[in-house]
């Protein structure tokens, strides 16, 4: 038998507890694959499911040329089941779609298309979206347009799963926590050419969400990482040693003047409060500071380890 030609999209499918859907995913995705005039594969990451999923999968596998199975461990959330799919994708492009059958599998060829213009990310929109409006797409709107301000990466929809990456991009981030909406965020970091494209949304019919409203507090917190890796992570002396002297100036302003208080108007350094409030000062930008020398050390030791650049090559040329 003749090998497999080398996927040239890989689609990746985090699956939880969603064995009423697997079935009709599968046939919607196989589908799609077979209408590619390049080689696809799927792969399909069951995230420690407690239910049929994984007996679903291998049924998939078994039916449809070029679907793939993972299996994890236990449930280790979405992001790191993603980042299981992508150290095993081939593809040169990288899709990743949720199991429930809210986004549709058909709009992959859409979006595939935009990467011969030139795009290196492409963002799926789910512009008229099926999900309760308060619960689900009000924080969505408030927490799309907070990240979008943050990191300067403009997009209607982070939360949309559907969403296709130049592989490299992928390859070099890497994901904890629950960051997986942000990728297109990093990929921006590193220079991508992002295109965002309106995409179909149905009403989740099979299963349940396995998230509530505690996941918007859980975005915001992250969102503050990614902001600090973005700007700071290689200079993080800049964020504590520039707020440290901040500081540290403020508080010798403020002693300046009780002083000339002391000196010139006779009022003594026990009448004047601010005195304390500049030693607050002095002392909570020393330890700023020096905690942004401790950060500056770390980072060094971060880079060491993994041995990875401050900096991020999009393509080489001439190589071996
Ligand atoms: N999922 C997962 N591990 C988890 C939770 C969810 O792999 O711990 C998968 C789930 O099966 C689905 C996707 O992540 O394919 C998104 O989950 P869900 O549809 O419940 O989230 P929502 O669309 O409601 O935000
Ligand atoms: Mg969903």
């Amino acid at each position: 038998m003749a090998e497999p030609a080398k996927p040239y999209l890989s689609v990746i499918i985090p699956v939880f507890n969603e064995e009423e859907s697997l079935p009709g995913l599968g046939e919607e995705l196989a589908g799609v694959l077979k209408g590619l005039d390049k080689p696809g594969e799927v792969i399909l990451v069951d995230d420690g499911s407690t239910d049929s999923s994984y007996a679903g999968i291998q049924a998939l596998v078994k039916r449809y040329p070029g679907f793939k199975g993972v299996r994890l461990g236990r449930n280790v959330g979405q992001t790191a089941a993603l980042s299981a799919g992508i150290a095993q994708a081939q593809g040169e492009i990288i899709g990743m779609l949720d199991a429930d059958r809210q986004n549709d599998p058909r709009d992959i060829p859409m979006l595939l298309a935009r990467f011969g213009e030139g795009y290196d990310v492409v963002s799926g929109w789910r512009k008229d979206r099926q999900d309760p409006g308060l619960t689900r797409i009000l924080p969505s709107r408030i927490a799309n347009a907070l990240i979008s301000w943050i990191t300067g990466v403009h997009l209607h929809d982070y939360g949309c799963t559907l969403k296709l990456y130049r592989a490299v991009y992928l390859k070099s981030v890497r994901l904890y926590g629950e960051m997986h909406r942000f990728i297109p965020a990093f990929a921006g970091f590193l220079g991508a050419r992002i295109a965002e494209v309106p995409v179909n949304h149905r009403p989740r019919t099979q299963g349940v969400s396995k998230y509530g409203l505690g996941r918007t507090f859980k975005v915001v917190l992250d969102l503050i990482t990614v902001k600090f890796m973005d700007a700071y992570m290689a200079k993080p002396i800049y964020l504590f040693g520039g707020s440290g002297l901040a500081m540290s100036g403020a508080g010798l302003l403020m002693a300046a003047y009780t002083l000339h208080r002391k000196f010139h108007d006779h009022v003594f350094v026990k009448d004047q409060p601010l005195f304390q409030v500049s030693i607050f000062f002095l002392l909570a930008g020393l330890q700023l500071l020096l905690l942004g020398l401790v950060a500056e050390i770390l980072i060094r030791v971060y880079f060491d380890i993994k041995d990875k650049p401050p900096y991020f090559i999009r393509e080489t040329v001439g190589f071996n």
